[in-house]
């Protein structure tokens, strides 16, 4: 392996830089030439790629989104969008692939490794901490923290105004954000998808819950049963019609921001795993991290719709222990 191409695939996740700088200085350090693509999949498309030194990657560890921008790319799903991929890589004599994304990304990795013989190692870049193989991916600490800060400052508001919020957090098919963060807010209950909660259960909850309390926060996953916030919202304001009920959906800003320490220091130590592990052979896999320990899954293994980290019903029953 000569020159190693990185990109960045599917939903930005804080922490995608300091991933791409990692994967850069470790290129640079086993005197490798490595290539930026420009906005994953369609760069590869379209041959948008520049060559990537040290100072390329200078003051970006801190900062949040990617430098190498990302798209979704429908062309890459096609058989010619990918010949063309391969083509352009062939040219610009780029022999391996670093791909930074989420499963989207990875399927699409693993069609194009296998059609090809190309070497690509993944890395788990995305909030929703949904792939096998590693505890946690990148991203997902600094969107936890940062619906953690957002929903502390609407606590002080609602606590001075006696309100209800019900706050909605990202999470489509999984809970797991609305679930840790929950449990860091001190919410009054939490609506996810794996737990099937319907609104006749909550509201139960609040009808039994203590009377004392000034302030009340749900966090709902936007994948919840009930169909998010705004649904909640609705069937509490008819059974309670003397509380004060507010609406907040935290939306986009949980994909940005700074990420926190801890998803530099996994971006950048699985950055260097992944550069090592294609020296040394590796390909179709994904670089993770397994307690505390560097391993690598198959494309097909991390992709599996399921959570390295489960929701078990004993995390369920810790939420509802702390809700009272
Ligand atoms: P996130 O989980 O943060 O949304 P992701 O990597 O899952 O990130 P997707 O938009 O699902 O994001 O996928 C990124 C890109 O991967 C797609 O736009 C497409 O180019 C490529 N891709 C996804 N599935 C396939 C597939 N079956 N075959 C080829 N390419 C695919």
């Amino acid at each position: 392996i000569k020159n190693i191409g990185v990109l960045t695939s599917g939903g930005d996740a804080p922490g995608m830089n300091a991933a791409i700088r990692a994967v850069v200085r470790a290129s640079l350090y086993h005197e490798l030439k490595v290539t930026g693509i420009l906005r994953g999949y369609d760069g590869l498309i379209n041959a948008d790629f520049i060559p990537m030194d040290g100072k390329s990657v200078a003051n970006i560890i801190q900062r949040g989104g990617t430098v190498l921008k990302t798209a979704r790319c429908d062309a890459f799903r096609t058989k010619e969008g990918r010949a063309k991929a391969y083509d352009n890589l062939k040219k610009s004599e780029i022999d391996a692939l670093v791909v930074i994304g989420g499963d989207g990304t990875f399927t699409g990795a693993n069609v194009f490794a296998q059609e090809y013989d190309f070497p690509i190692v993944g890395l788990p870049g995305t909030i929703d901490n949904d792939l096998m193989g590693t505890d946690l991916t990148i991203g997902y600490d600094t969107a936890i923290n940062t619906v953690v800060n957002a929903v502390d400052r609407i606590r002080d508001t609602a606590e001075s105004h006696d309100r209800l919020f019900i706050v909605e957090v990202m999470g489509r098919d999984s809970g797991l954000i609305a679930l840790r963060s929950g449990i860091g807010v001190g919410a009054e209950a939490i609506m996810i998808p794996e737990a099937k909660t319907a609104v006749s259960d909550l509201i139960k909850r609040i009808e039994n819950g203590r009377k004392d309390k000034a302030s009340k926060i749900i966090v709902v996953a936007e994948g919840d049963e009930a169909g998010g916030a705004y649904n909640v919202g609705k069937a509490l304001e008819k059974k309670f019609p003397n509380y004060d009920i507010r609406i907040s959906v935290l939306g986009h800003i949980q994909r940005g921001g700074k990420p926190t320490c801890m998803d530099r220091v996994l971006a950048s130590r699985l950055g260097v795993a992944a550069v090592e592990g294609l020296l040394e052979g590796k390909a179709g896999v994904m670089a993770g991290q397994v307690n505390k320990e560097i391993i690598f899954t198959p494309f097909a293994g991390a992709i599996k719709h399921i959570n390295a980290e489960q929701i078990t019903p004993a995390w369920l029953k810790l939420a509802e222990i702390l809700s009272m």
